[in-house]
This record gives C-alpha cells, structure tokens and sequence, in this order.
C-alpha cells in the first residue's frame, strides 16, 4: 500500500504520539524525500535521524559489524533522552549499499520482476532489524527497565526515487524471535 503524505486514511499505522527515531541510508538523492514524508507524518523537528549505508542492511551487515553496537547504543540514548515510542526503518530502491555489500546480483532491473525481487530483499533485512530491535526492548524490560519507556514500535517503509513510500510489513505481523 502506498502511502500518502498528508491524507490520514492513506497511513495505514497510528500516528506517533510521541518522538521518533528514523533510521535511514546515505543516499544523498532522498535527503529532502524524507524530510517531506516526516513532515508529512506531523514529525517535523520530532524525530532522531540516524544514518547508515543501506538502512536496516547496514545496521545488520557482518563486515562492519560495529554498526550494529553503534546503532543500539543510540537507540537506547534516543529512548532515554528523546522519549521515542516508535522506530521508523526507511529502506529505499535502487539502493548502492545492496550491491555493495551483497554483490552486483543485488542491483534490480526496472521490471516488474526485478521490481518485486527488490522490496523482498528489502523486506527480508528490515524484518530482521526490526525482530533485533523488538528483542532488544523486551530485554531491557525484563531486566528491570520502564514497561512504558521500552514499549516501542517499529515500522517498515521502502521509498523509491520519486519519493513515494510504501510500507514494507503489514502492521501487526508477527515477531519472529
Ligand atoms: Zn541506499
């Protein structure tokens, strides 16, 4: 489902009552894409941004495998002092960090096909962060963190080169940790 920046009925999640954290990529080609979408979710000067090559791929990648530390240490900074309830993964297409760290075979042709093959593999990596995040808040709670403060949403998009984004996950799937 695409969704639409300023209709409500369009977004199909609540909107953020609270902070958000946005994780997204470098790609310097969607900076203002995203900042639209943002404002577009009444997000504007709400949210953290934190940047890594290839989005959730980035955060989850082995080569680097310190991403993954630096991305949750902030994740539990941006909870402590910015109140954040829910995280945003903004993966996008014709992404350069996929074939960077996977391999030519991850650049996709503009075919339907390869279209398809494109948001499944961008699906595949946010799901996986998304289960790490969800992993990560319940073991905060359990030992011994706020409920309320470490009850947080995670939310999939995959924005293409104009801009438009679609959610990558239907809400209320299930976590698969
Ligand atoms: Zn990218």
């Amino acid at each position: 489902m695409e969704i639409h920046r300023r209709l409500p009925e369009r977004r199909p999640y609540p909107a953020p009552r609270k902070n958000v954290l946005l994780l997204s990529c470098m790609d310097l080609r969607l900076i203002d894409d995203i900042c639209g979408f943002m404002d577009g979710d009444n997000l504007e000067n709400r949210y953290d941004q934190l940047v890594f090559a290839g989005a959730s791929l980035g955060v989850m990648q082995p080569r680097h495998a310190a991403w993954r530390d630096v991305f949750f240490q902030h994740l539990d900074i941006a909870v402590q002092l910015h109140d954040i309830r829910d995280v945003y993964i903004m993966e996008h297409r014709n992404c350069g960090a996929y074939a960077h760290f996977l391999g030519p075979e991850f650049e996709y042709p503009d075919t339907a096909e390869g279209e398809l093959a494109e948001e499944e593999e961008h699906r595949k990596h946010a799901k996986s962060l998304r289960d790490a995040i969800m992993a990560h808040c319940a073991d905060r709670r359990d030992s011994g963190g706020d409920p309320e403060l470490w009850d947080i949403h995670v939310r999939c998009f995959l924005m293409d080169l104009r801009g438009s984004v679609r959610m990558l996950i239907t809400e209320g799937e299930n976590y698969d940790f």
